[in-house]
C-alpha cells in the first residue's frame, strides 16, 4: 500500500478563540507525520466555516493564503456540525486517500490520529476514535452523553458506544457516503450501516481551552432526537405497547361499570365517562404526535433539498 495522502477535515463555529492555535497544532502535527513518512507529502487540513458569526473565515482566508496546503471552506449559513462535516468531506471526494474528521478545539487528542493511520495501514477502512475517558468533562456532560449512547443502542439506532465524529474514513467508504441523500444526517449512525472493515482507536478526551461548547443542551437534544427518529422506529412501537396498556386499563373500568350498573350503584356517571375520555383522548395526542414526527421526516426527505450550499473554496485543485 503506497503512503496515503490525507485530508484532516474540521467544522468551525464561532470559532476564533482557538482556530489559530489549532492550526499550528495540526500544522506541525502533519509535519511529523509527513518526516515520518506516514502520510504523503501533499496531505492537507480542510476547515469549514460553518456559518460563523466572529472572525472565524477572516481568519481561515488568512490561513490559506500563506499556507497552500489548506484548503477553506465557507458555507453560505450555519448547516450545523453534521453538514458542516459533510460538506468538508464530499467537496473533497476522491482528491485524497483517507479523510479523518476531527473538532476545531482538539478535544480529540491529535495522538490518536497515529493509531488510525497505522489501522489503516493494517486494512480498515473506518476507524473510529472511542473516548476511554471523559474525565475532564463536565458530569452533566458525561451523564448526558453517556445516557444518549445508551438510549440510541437500547432503541437499536447502531452507533459506536462513545464514538463522537472523530474517525478515519477511505475515500472508497467517502463514494458511499455521498450516495445518502437524507437530509436528516446522523453520521454516528450512517457510517456503520455503510460497513467495511472497521476498527477503533481509544483515547482521553481533553478539555475545550478556549471559546465555549457550541452543543448547548438544546442542541443535544435536538441531535439525539434526529439520531432516534432517523434510525429506530423503537417510539411508533411503543405507541403500540401504550394502546395495548390502555385497552387493558379500558377493559377493567368496563368490568367496573359492568359490575356497579348490574350491582344497582349507577348514579349520574358523570366522573366515570369524563374521566376515561380526558384519559384516552390524551393518549391518542400523543400517538398522533408521534406518528406525525415521522411523517415530519418523510416530508423533508422527499423534498430532497441540498443539505449544505457552498459560498466558495479556496486553494482547492481539482
Ligand atoms: N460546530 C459546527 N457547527 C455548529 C456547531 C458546532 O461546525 O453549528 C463545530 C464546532 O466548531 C466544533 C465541533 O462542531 O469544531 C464540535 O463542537 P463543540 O466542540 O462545541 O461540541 P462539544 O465538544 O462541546 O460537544
Ligand atoms: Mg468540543
Amino acid at each position: 500500500m503506497n503512503i496515503p495522502k490525507l485530508l484532516l477535515v474540521v467544522p468551525c463555529y464561532n470559532e476564533q478563540e482557538i482556530l489559530n492555535s489549532t492550526y499550528s497544532k495540526l500544522k506541525v502535527y502533519l509535519q511529523s507525520l509527513r518526516e515520518k513518512s506516514v502520510i504523503d507529502n501533499d496531505s492537507k487540513i480542510c476547515f469549514v466555516n460553518d456559518g460563523s458569526r466572529d472572525k472565524t473565515w477572516h481568519i481561515i482566508e488568512q490561513i490559506c493564503t500563506n499556507d497552500n496546503q489548506v484548503i477553506g471552506i465557507k458555507l453560505s449559513r450555519n448547516f450545523g456540525h453534521q453538514s458542516a462535516l459533510v460538506a468538508g468531506l464530499l467537496e473533497n471526494k476522491d482528491l485524497f486517500d483517507c479523510y479523518i474528521s476531527i473538532d476545531a478545539d482538539l478535544q480529540d487528542d491529535i495522538q490518536a490520529i497515529d493509531g488510525m493511520l497505522e489501522k489503516y495501514m493494517n486494512g480498515s477502512k473506518v476507524v473510529y476514535g472511542v473516548r476511554s475517558d471523559r474525565t475532564t468533562d463536565s458530569w452533566f456532560k458525561r451523564i448526558t452523553a453517556e445516557t444518549f449512547y445508551k438510549l440510541m443502542l437500547s432503541m437499536g439506532v447502531p452507533v459506536v458506544y462513545n464514538h463522537a465524529d472523530f474517525r478515519l474514513l477511505d475515500n472508497q467508504v467517502l463514494r458511499e457516503l455521498a450516495n445518502f441523500n437524507e437530509v436528516n444526517l446522523f453520521l454516528r449512525g450512517i457510517i456503520p450501516t455503510i460497513g467495511f472493515e472497521s476498527d477503533k482507536v481509544y483515547y482521553k478526551r481533553l478539555e475545550r481551552e478556549a471559546g465555549e461548547t457550541k452543543y448547548p443542551l438544546k442542541k443535544m437534544l435536538i441531535f439525539a432526537w434526529n439520531g432516534i427518529t432517523a434510525f429506530s422506529t423503537f417510539p411508533m412501537r411503543a405507541v403500540l405497547w401504550f394502546g395495548i396498556f390502555n385497552f387493558l386499563i379500558a377493559l377493567s373500568i368496563g368490568v367496573y361499570v359492568l359490575t356497579s350498573k348490574f350491582l344497582g350503584y349507577t348514579v349520574e356517571g358523570w366522573t366515570s365517562i369524563v374521566l376515561p375520555m380526558a384519559f384516552f383522548s390524551g393518549s391518542d395526542m400523543i400517538a398522533i404526535g408521534l406518528i406525525g414526527e415521522y411523517m415530519g421526516k418523510i416530508y423533508e426527505e422527499v423534498k430532497g433539498r441540498p443539505r449544505y450550499i457552498i459560498d466558495r473554496i479556496e486553494n482547492q485543485e481539482k
